[in-house]
C-alpha cells in the first residue's frame, strides 16, 4: 500500500494558489450494490434469492449544527429521502419484493399513504411484477401519487381511510393464500420482510458513527420503522458491535396519535399525510420499543411539524412533513423541560423528501414577488 500517487494534474481542477494534496491510490473497492449485497448474512431471506434492487440504503447521516446548538447535542439527520424513490421505504420494498419474486408471486399488492405505494410501484416494475395499489381517496400527496403511476402501477382510491384500505388488502390477500396459492403478495408494513430490510438503517448508523447515537428519534405512523429500528440496534448488540442501546423517541402528528392517546383513532387528521393513520399494524411494537429502550412516544401539533419542517430546510435539508414530526416533538419537549439531550447524540431519521409533498410548502408560502424585467426593478429587491 502507499506507494502509488494520483499526480496532481490528474485530480479535480483546483482554485489559483490553492495547493492541492497528492492523493493516495487507494484499492479499487467493489461498487455499492444495495442493502441486502450489504447486509445479507443479517438478513432472513430464501437461499439464493436474487436481490431486486434499486441501489437503496448508504444514506448520509448528516450533521445539523444549529438545531443541535439549540437542543445542546450533536444532532445527525439520516437523509431516507435519498433512496431511490425518495422515502426509507425502499429499503423495506427491496426485501419484500426479492421475496415475492423469489417465491413465484405474479402480482403484488399494498394499501398506502404513498411512499410505500411508489416504492412497490417501482420495485415490482423492476421485477417484472404487476402492481395495485390502494390509497385513501385525495389524501395522497402529490409527488406520491404521481410516483406510482409513473412507475406503471395500478391506483385504486378507496372512498375511506388508510386504515380502511389495509383491512381490504388483507382480506384479499389472506384469500389469494388460502385459494390461489398466494399469487398475490402483501407488500405492507405488515410484511415481516419489509421490517427486516428497514432494521439496515440502524446497521448504517453504528456502522457510521462506531456506536449507537444516544438517542433515535423518528416519526410513528402504522410504527414498522420504529419496530425495524429498535430490531436492528438489538441485534447489533448481540453480534458485540454495539455496547449501549439508543433511548427510541417516536413522534405523532397530535391529530393521529393513537399511541399517544392510549386507544384507536377513528378519523386521524394531519398534514403530514405519511403518518395519517389511526389504527398502526405494529402499535404494540411500538410501544414495547419505546419502554424497553427507556424511551418515549409523544405527540406534535402540524404546527409545530411545519415549523419544523422549514427548520430543517434552513440547514438544507427539505423534508416532507412527515419527516419533520420527529425533530419537532424532540424540540418541543426540551424546550418543555420534559427531555434533556443535552451533550449527547441524537440521530432523527428523516424519512422522506420535500419534493413528495410540494403543496405542502407552496400553499403555505407567499406566490414569488413578479417584477418587470428592468434592472431598477430587481435592485429595489436586492438592493
Ligand atoms: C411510512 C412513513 C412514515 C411512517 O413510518 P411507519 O413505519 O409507518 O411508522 C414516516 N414518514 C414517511 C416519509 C413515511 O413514508
Amino acid at each position: 500500500m502507499g506507494a502509488l500517487f494520483l499526480s496532481a494534474s490528474a485530480a479535480a481542477p483546483c482554485l489559483p494558489g490553492e495547493k492541492l494534496e497528492p492523493m493516495p491510490a487507494e484499492a479499487p473497492t467493489a461498487p455499492y450494490q444495495g442493502v441486502i449485497a450489504r447486509y445479507r448474512a443479517h438478513l432472513r431471506l430464501p437461499e439464493g434469492a436474487a436481490p431486486v434492487t434499486l441501489l437503496e440504503g448508504n444514506t448520509p447521516l448528516i450533521p445539523a449544527p444549529r438545531l443541535g446548538a439549540q437542543l445542546g447535542c450533536e444532532l445527525y439527520l439520516k437523509f431516507e429521502g435519498l433512496n431511490p424513490t425518495g422515502s426509507f421505504k425502499d429499503r423495506g420494498m427491496t426485501m419484500a419484493m426479492t421475496v415475492a419474486a423469489a417465491q413465484g408471486a405474479k402480482s403484488v399488492i399494498c394499501a398506502s399513504t404513498g411512499n410505500t405505494a411508489a416504492s412497490a410501484a417501482a420495485y415490482a416494475a423492476r421485477a417484472g411484477l404487476k402492481c395495485f395499489v390502494l390509497i385513501p381517496e385525495g389524501k395522497v400527496a402529490a409527488g406520491k401519487l404521481a410516483g406510482a403511476l409513473a412507475y406503471g402501477a395500478q391506483v385504486l382510491q378507496v372512498q375511506g381511510s388508510f386504515d380502511d384500505a389495509l383491512s381490504l388488502v388483507r382480506q384479499l390477500t389472506d384469500r389469494s393464500d388460502r385459494e390461489a396459492g398466494g399469487r398475490i403478495a402483501l407488500v405492507n408494513s405488515v410484511n415481516p420482510h419489509r421490517v427486516e430490510g428497514q432494521k439496515t438503517g440502524a446497521f448504517e448508523i453504528v456502522d457510521a458513527l462506531g456506536r449507537a447515537p444516544d438517542w433515535l428519534c423518528l416519526p410513528v405512523g402504522n410504527a414498522g420503522n420504529i419496530t425495524a429500528y429498535w430490531r436492528g440496534f438489538r441485534e447489533y448488540q448481540k453480534l458485540g458491535r454495539v455496547t449501549k442501546l439508543p433511548r427510541m423517541f417516536g413522534v405523532q402528528a397530535a391529530g393521529a396519535a393513537p399511541l399517544v392517546l392510549g386507544h384507536p383513532v377513528d378519523y386521524p387528521e394531519t398534514v403530514a399525510t405519511a403518518i395519517r393513520i389511526g389504527r398502526p399494524a405494529r402499535g404494540e411494537e411500538a410501544l414495547t420499543a419505546a419502554e424497553e429502550s427507556g424511551g418515549q412516544i409523544v405527540a406534535a401539533p402540524d404546527m409545530t411539524i411545519m415549523a419544523m419542517q422549514h427548520r430543517l430546510a434552513l440547514e438544507g435539508v427539505w423534508c416532507e412533513p412527515a419527516s419533520a414530526a420527529g425533530p419537532a416533538g424532540l424540540l418541543q419537549e426540551a424546550q418543555a423541560g420534559r427531555l434533556d439531550v443535552s451533550g449527547q447524540t441524537v440521530v432523527c431519521i428523516v424519512t422522506g423528501h420535500g419534493l413528495k409533498d410540494p403543496d405542502a410548502v407552496t400553499a403555505r408560502m407567499a406566490p414569488p414577488l413578479v417584477i418587470p424585467p428592468n434592472l431598477d426593478a430587481l435592485e429595489a429587491v436586492v438592493g
